[in-house]
């Protein structure tokens, strides 16, 4: 069996493909465009590996689409724009890769042989929830630009299974940290700042709450979803520990080992959602529970983190 996975020089992609390397005897092709976010570093130690194979190129290339289609029988899709600040300053390239992507390879999965095509989505298309936890089939909200097109691109998904019956799987797991993530996002950020000793910018007064996912544990569940789920659901894969984006920055001090005086309130991201938080019996249903605690993922972390960037 071959999977294709879209985006795997990005931060979980490439976390995806090795894990799909270490865990199955599985081939893998990954595709990516190697954007500013696409790194051939975070595929260093995979690109020998004999059931491995890298090409660049893009997921709205159709008829390159339609060649490697050819060659797999499952695709894995993580190919994005994933920033939200980025998003809140254009939308043009979240629409382009996210929905028009997505819809490409829709379309191309619909003329050749696949058998499982997994959406890879995200907690923020639900909006944001004071109480509780969102369950799947809880409403769309998206609250910026980003999380629209990702609830765009997972609407098409599913649309594609009802009427075409194709074999689409949807995950939306909550914030992921780990290994190889771009140093724009928080917890890179937040590892490459303090152990520079520079301050700690939070939005607002660090109160947003998100639940964070090791990495490892979010791989371990698209592939439970790729083996075992059911097509036409949704999987929500999140670990249940939620944290404040101070409690975060304080606990990135302490695993550096640096002062919580570098921490430093800046004017808050407009549309902020207050708080994101996943119900993941689905996956427990499937087997799946997080392995990695927070302060075990962020140990790896900034082992990993420190000296990269
Ligand atoms: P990332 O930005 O690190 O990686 C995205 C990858 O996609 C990059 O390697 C980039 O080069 C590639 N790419 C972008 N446009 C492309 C195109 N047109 N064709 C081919 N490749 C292209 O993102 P990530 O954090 O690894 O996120 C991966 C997926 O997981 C995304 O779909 C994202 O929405 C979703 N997700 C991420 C998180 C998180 O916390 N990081 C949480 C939930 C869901």
């Amino acid at each position: 069996m071959s999977v294709l996975v879209t985006g795997g020089a990005g931060f979980i992609g490439s976390n995806f493909v090795r894990h799909l390397l270490d865990a199955t005897n599985r081939s893998v092709i990954t595709l990516d465009a190697l954007t500013y976010a696409g790194s051939m570093r975070h595929l260093d130690d995979v690109l020998d590996h004999p059931r491995h194979d890298f090409v660049e190129g893009d997921v709205r290339d159709r008829s390159l689409i339609a060649e490697l289609f050819e060659e797999v029988d499952s695709v894995v899709n993580f190919a994005a724009e994933s920033h939200v600040d980025r998003s809140i300053d254009s939308a043009e390239p979240f629409v382009a890769t996210n929905v028009q992507g997505t819809r490409t390879l829709l379309d191309a999965a619909r003329d050749a042989d696949i058998d499982r095509f997994v959406q890879i989505s995200t907690d923020e298309v639900y909006g944001e929830i004071s109480d509780g936890t969102f369950t799947e089939t809880d409403p769309l909200d998206p609250r910026n630009p980003y999380a629209a097109t990702k609830a765009s691109a997972d609407l098409l998904a599913l649309s594609y299974h009802s009427t075409y019956d194709l074999p689409v799987l949807v995950t939306r797991s909550s914030n992921n940290f780990g290994p190889h993530q771009h140093s724009e996002k928080l917890i890179p950020k937040l590892i490459d700042r303090a152990a520079r000793g520079e301050s700690l910018p939070i939005y607002g007064d660090g109160s947003n709450v998100r639940e964070w996912t090791y990495v490892q544990d979010n791989c371990r569940a698209i592939r439970m979803v790729l083996d075992e789920g059911t097509t036409g659901e949704i999987y929500n894969v999140g670990s249940g520990d939620e944290r404040t984006n101070l409690d975060v920055a304080r606990t990135v001090l302490d695993a550096v080992g640096a002062p919580e005086t570098l921490i430093e309130f800046v004017e808050d991201r407009p549309g902020h959602d207050e708080r994101y938080a996943l119900n993941a019996s689905k996956m427990a249903a499937l087997g799946w529970e997080p392995a990695w605690s927070f302060e075990e993922g962020l140990e790896q972390t900034v082992e990993h983190t420190v000296g990269w960037n």
